[in-house]
């Protein structure tokens, strides 16, 4: 099946795109909800992250104390590199396993830190979608709220946007309005699906 790597900064507007994707009845994977219901209360990951970072990272009720869990990677390279160890295989593999299950022309595979973990050997494609800094950090001030501190932060550990342009077989621009994604995503709608068939083509000689 032809896949697409779909990623960009934060705020950037992969879950906008993603969605119109779906509109499409394109099935997308998302690596972000895939890490949440992985350390979900009661799951065995989240027992790992405990024995490795202390209990003092779950909560009362059993669930991931994630403030407490940022707290002590943010500033310790070597725990984050730690956590990224535990994590990342366990997605990737989650990730597969969806994918296994699918049944489509092409999937959309949303995965925030695609160019960091360098893992891309099962994409066919990158596509990024991309804005300019000051509307991507924008954007994130009115949706999370955060001060401009842990913003710069956040997009300082993560890749530069020409990092990420330099690896795109593919770019959305979403420096503009949300109405303008459509036609871009609907362009590259019909470039998958024919992608998406020249592939089977190439399979079935
Ligand atoms: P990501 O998934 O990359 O973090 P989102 O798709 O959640 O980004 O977009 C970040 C925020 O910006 C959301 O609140 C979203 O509704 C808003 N947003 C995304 N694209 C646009 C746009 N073109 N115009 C205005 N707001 C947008």
């Amino acid at each position: 099946m032809l896949t697409i790597g779909l990623t960009g900064g934060i705020g950037s507007g992969k879950s906008t795109v993603s969605a119109l994707f779906e509109g499409f009845n394109v099935p997308v994977i998302d690596a972000d909800i895939i890490a949440h219901q992985l350390v979900s209360k009661g799951q065995p990951t989240l027992k790992i992250l405990a024995q490795t970072f202390g209990t003092e990272i779950i909560n009362v009720d059993n669930a991931l104390n994630r403030a407490r869990l940022k707290q002590i990677i943010f500033s310790n390279a070597q725990k984050k590199k730690q956590l990224e160890n535990i994590l990342h295989p366990l997605i990737y593999q989650q990730i597969e396993r969806q994918q296994q299950r699918l049944k489509a022309a092409y999937c959309i595979i949303s995965i925030p830190l695609l160019i960091e973990t360098a893992k891309t050997e099962f994409i066919d494609r990158i596509l990024v979608v991309d804005c300019a800094l000051e509307i991507q950090i924008a954007r994130i001030k009115q949706r999370d709220k955060l001060n401009d501190v842990d913003i710069d932060a956040i997009i300082a550990s993560q890749a530069s946007r020409e990092e990420r342009l330099a690896v795109a077989d593919d770019v959305i621009d979403n420096s503009t309005r949300t109405l303008q994604l459509r036609p871009q995503v609907e362009k590259l709608h019909t470039l998958y699906l024919l992608l998406s068939s020249t592939q089977d083509t190439l399979i079935c000689e």
